[in-house]
């Protein structure tokens, strides 16, 4: 299992000298060690995750794929529990492949197309489209989905509706 912080200070709460210089740099977030302590608190120590981004609405907590089922918990359960000691909605989000990324992102709106297209001046851009339909059951703009995952990614993405 990983997480963003050693088990130690995850345990113990306070930031050993390698944590606090990748805090310190921004290679970890504050967010992180919050959500790392959590798994410790809460018995869930064996379950890993790789970031923890404040969105400002929401946590979005980017884990392996096989790792999503233990953070939401039975029925839910655990992202519940999360989201009350954090005071904010949570979201698991799985990071296996960008394409993963942006369908755990936008759920449960559906994905209808995804393509590679290059730019005239070379650069690979993702498209992806949502259904129009599907408009009312995203959680977030589109605009912030599009940022989040930017910021995941050395790709370019761009997010919109079918016509
Ligand atoms: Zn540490």
């Amino acid at each position: 299992m990983s997480i963003p912080i050693c088990a130690i200070c995850a345990k113990t709460g306070v930031l050993c000298n390698a944590c606090e210089s990748k805090l310190a740099k921004g290679q970890i977030t504050a967010m992180d060690v919050e959500v790392a302590k959590i798994f410790y608190e809460s018995e869930m120590e064996g379950t890993g995750f790789e970031r923890a981004l404040d969105t400002g609405e929401y946590i979005i907590i980017l884990a392996k794929k096989e790792n999503i089922g233990k953070i939401i918990g039975k029925g839910g359960d655990n992202i519940r529990m999360i989201s009350k000691k954090l005071g904010k909605k949570v979201r698991a989000i799985g990071t296996e492949s960008l394409q993963d990324t942006i369908r755990d992102f936008v759920a449960p709106a559906q994905i209808s197309s995804v393509n590679k297209v290059y730019r005239p001046d070379g650069t690979k851009v993702t498209r992806i489209r949502i259904n129009k339909g599907d408009k009312k059951r995203l959680r977030m703009d589109i605009k912030e989905i599009e940022r989040l995952v930017s910021s995941l990614t050395t790709d370019k993405i761009e997010i919109s509706f079918d016509e």
